[in-house]
């Protein structure tokens, strides 16, 4: 169990495979596959370095049943749960059922015909599997729209009652198990949407700016729109959308959990901005120790253990953040000075940095 720094909505507990999402669950970092699915052997590849980034529960879309048939072979050679992405034709929802998915991603209301919703639900309750609702406002109903003004509290309202209406679908035939997603491109609908959705029920929220684009716009709007939520105390599972490579995703939500202190695990590298006070080549330091130190964060934040490491470019600011830290280099004229839990441990030249601090941080981890 977590101690969270932050109150949290108290939310029902949804299995997803292996991985419990809700209730006072460790907040889970999620990510989708950009490659066509029914590409098998690209798709576990990209699954395979969304593991190894730290992300706890994989999305893959359905088109076409050649996908969904793909989905067995795939579910056997990854170790995180898998969740297949289905609109509209209840036929693949039966066979990625059959496949062995984890959770479905599927709005019933898009099934239309009743007995096809029905035929999910049964297999979907039969094989304990949860489903997702995803409103989303790129594909809200217009019929639902119209009701609301166009402005963020309108949309959001809107989003909210679009998934209610899904929502009543499945609690109709009893299925509860439910998580839910109210995603817009705006941040300000998409914090409302949240908010309106966490007082109405108790299912799981999976958190997510959608379509918020290329790096770093896509990243600050992600951040803004999942912190606020988070610090409030809204949310359960979160997914960066970014048009870029997946892994930048799994890294971007474990940044943002990290920084609410939300989930531990991996290092947290604090580095000044440089000035004119800088006392060393900064840039090429920082870069190599964030690369260097790379494969040892993804392996600590699999073990769930964290440390704090930090570079400064001077003494001004330098000694302080860097004594703070768990290992920390201050720079001083052409050399650096090494700290470790607060103690000055060594006395390096410029160009032994990297090396020094890197394996100091190394060995502490092995301790
Ligand atoms: S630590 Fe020194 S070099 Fe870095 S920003 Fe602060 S004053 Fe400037």
């Amino acid at each position: 169990m977590v101690a969270y720094p932050l109150p949290r909505r108290r939310s029902r507990t949804v299995q997803v495979g292996g991985l419990a999402i809700g209730g006072e669950s460790p907040i889970s970092v999620q990510s989708m596959t950009k490659i066509p699915t029914a590409d098998m052997e690209a798709t576990v590849a990209q699954i395979h370095a969304l593991q190894e980034a730290g992300c706890h529960l994989v999305r893959v879309a359905v088109p076409d049943m050649r996908a969904a048939e793909a989905l067995g072979a795939i579910k056997r050679r990854i170790r995180i749960p898998l969740v297949a992405d289905i609109h509209f034709d209840y036929r693949l929802a039966l066979v990625a059922l059959e496949q062995g998915v984890d959770k479905l991603r599927l709005n019933p209301g898009n099934l239309r015909n009743p007995e096809y919703i029905q035929l999910v639900v049964k297999a979907a309750r039969d094989r304990r599997i949860p489903i997702r609702i995803g409103a989303n406002s790129g594909s809200t109903d217009p019929a639902v729209r119209e009701k609301y003004p166009f402005t963020p509290a309108g949309n959001a309202r809107a989003l909210v009652e679009s998934a209610l209406g899904h929502i009543r679908i499945l609690e109709d035939f009893g299925f509860t198990e439910i998580i839910v997603s109210l995603k817009a491109s705006d941040v300000i609908t998409t914090v409302l949407a949240y908010r309106l959705m966490a007082a109405e029920r108790d299912y799981p929220l999976h958190l997510g700016v959608t379509e918020a684009g290329l790096p770093p716009e896509g990243l600050v709007k992600s951040s803004i729109g999942i912190g606020q939520l988070l610090a409030e105390g809204i949310g359960d599972t979160l997914r960066v959308s970014l048009t870029a490579d997946p892994v930048e995703e799994v890294e971007a939500g474990w940044h943002i959990l990290r920084a609410l202190d939300l989930r531990q695990g991996g290092i947290t590298l604090t580095s000044c901005p440089t000035c004119a006070r800088c006392d060393v080549d900064f840039d090429p330091i920082i870069r190599a120790v964030k690369a260097r130190l790379a494969p040892l964060d993804r392996r600590l934040r699999a073990e769930g253990r964290s440390l704090r490491v930090a570079v400064m470019g001077c003494e001004v600011n330098g000694p302080g953040e860097a004594r703070d830290a768990d290992v920390g280099i201050a720079s001083g004229v052409h050399k650096g000075i090494l700290f470790r839990h607060g103690e000055v441990i060594a006395r390096v030249p410029e160009e032994r940095m990297v090396d020094a601090l890197v394996a100091e941080v190394e060995a502490l981890a092995s301790e």
